[in-house]
């Protein structure tokens, strides 16, 4: 079987996929945001008969890109006013280029040294930034999801010694996780899965402010029957999914060392802001945290599948993880150097790291930190809009994520629902609807480094005219 085909065919393939992927790059701002969701013409489109011998290269690419352009939300689009995911980077789309072709194997040290190393360099450049000291661990994770739940099984084989090997049923008492009530749902799912069951996740309510209330919490600790419950972490989330608020991170350091609970912070959007001088002041006392979830995929516009745990306990990752087997390479043996199978929930690895060494390699923490000023000063540039036009903002933070509605329509969720309806369905801008304290809100976050003041002023225009149609009605 050709399945490496010939170089004149390589060629002409390769150059199929450059045109059309640089005419997306290119233009994307031309595409509507999102498609319509006509289910069957969507099912018909996929070739099924065609799979048992298969089509000509060339036809087939022009299938997938026709496909992936009539269904799908333009996350890569300047007015995609989405949830955090990004347009991808150059650097980010080579890399996965250059890591399928040469398909290194990133579970033993020994197989992929380079890539391996590179990823360890790239833990403590992360967990530097983030103010942790030179003993800090972390491994790269598919997602925030795969992160969080890496941070729960940390929490419960530090405190437990017999996790590893009794799991919960080895347990004297039921393990409880503290986050707020706008924490991401990767945590309930976390517990699902690691056998805890959700119902150990405390959701506790927030403040007018939205981030987590503090003397509720430390009220819901006190409260714990602890003939039955333990308190085994608190999760800040910094940059909530909704409305990227930021929890006050110092007191929660401040409950978990006097109670002594494990203090993660899940900073799968908001981590991005310790880029920016200007901005990482609103994540301070995340360097006294135990672990952080940090998603590269998010605000550092690298392509999905790209996120980084890290905990500042060096040996946690080994008690947690570490398996031994007869057939795994063992060369490293000798050397002080990280078998990555004995440090992360995956076992054979792909090369997750290079979409952000390749990033940092063409633009530097430099380039970063002027994109990540930049898209909050669009956020701020969209604030000012709005108020300047009458629409009121409900949440409160430095991160450019914003939710507004207007005033006379706070009590009628038609209002934001018929009017996005009729945005998504002119396909111009993509935005969601997020509900605050009973208030259902239009949620933007400049999600895209190619966002600019041009397209916040389209995305008002649109609003206004909108608003101006529904209150005539
Ligand atoms: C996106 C997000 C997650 C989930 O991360 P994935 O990368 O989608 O798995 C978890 N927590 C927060 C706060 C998020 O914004």
């Amino acid at each position: 079987m050709q399945f490496d085909f010939d170089l004149k065919q390589r060629k002409r393939i390769l150059e199929t996929v450059f045109e059309k992927i640089e005419n997306y790059y290119s233009s994307t701002k031309d595409f509507k945001t999102n498609p319509d969701l006509n289910i069957k013409e969507i099912r018909e489109s996929i070739l099924t008969k065609e799979l048992a011998i298969g089509i000509n290269p060339v036809k087939a690419i022009q299938h997938v890109i026709k496909g992936l352009e009539n269904f799908s939300v333009h996350t890569p689009h300047p007015k995609y006013f989405g949830l955090f995911n990004p347009r991808s980077n150059y650097a980010g789309i080579i890399a996965d280029l250059i890591t399928a072709t040469y398909n290194p194997q990133l579970a033993a040290w020994s197989h992929a040294p380079f890539a391996v190393e590179v990823e360890e360099l790239l833990i403590k450049e992360f967990a530097n930034k983030f103010g942790y000291n030179r003993n800090a661990d972390g491994v790269f994770t598919t997602g925030g999801a795969e992160a969080n739940l890496t941070a729960i099984l940390c929490a419960l084989n530090h405190k437990y010694s017999k996790f590893a090997r009794d799991g919960a049923f080895g347990l004297d008492k039921k393990p409880v996780i503290f986050c707020s009530a706008e924490a991401h749902h990767s945590i309930q799912k976390a517990a699902k899965v690691v056998g805890l069951g959700y119902n150990l996740v405390k959701s506790i309510p927030t403040t007018n402010d939205l981030k987590l209330d503090t003397e509720v919490l430390l009220q819901e600790i006190k409260n714990l029957d602890t003939s039955v419950y333990s308190p085994l972490m608190i999760i800040g989330t910094a940059g909530t999914t909704g409305t990227g608020t930021i929890d006050q991170l110092n007191q929660l350091n401040y409950i978990c060392k006097k109670y002594n609970i494990w203090f993660h912070v899940d900073a799968a959007y908001g981590g991005g802001a310790i880029l920016s001088q200007d901005l990482k002041h609103n994540l301070s006392g995340i360097e006294k945290s135990d672990s952080i979830t940090f998603d590269a995929h998010k605000w550092m516009s690298v392509p999905m599948g790209t996120s980084i745990f890290l905990t500042s306990k060096d040996d946690i990752l080994g008690k947690t993880f570490r398996i031994t087997t007869e057939y795994m390479p063992k060369e490293a043996d000798k050397l002080t150097v990280t078998e990555p199978f004995t440090h992360s929930i995956q076992w054979s690895r792909r090369f997750i790291g290079l979409k952000v060494y390749l990033s940092l390699l063409f633009y530097g923490w430099q380039g970063y930190e002027q994109t990540i000023n930049h898209q909050a000063k669009i956020g701020r540039y969209l604030k000012s809009q709005l108020l300047k036009n009458g629409w009121v903002i409900k949440n409160n933070t430095n991160l450019p994520v914003v939710c507004f509605t207007k005033n006379e329509f706070e009590t009628d969720s038609n209002f934001t629902k018929k009017i996005l309806n009729n945005i998504l369905a002119n396909g111009k801008s993509w935005l969601s609807i997020y509900p605050i304290k009973g208030i259902s809100t239009f949620r933007a976050c400049i999600t895209n480094y190619n966002t600019t003041e041009k397209e916040i002023d389209e995305l008002i225009d649109e609003l206004n005219k909108e608003a101006t149609l529904y209150a005539k009605q």
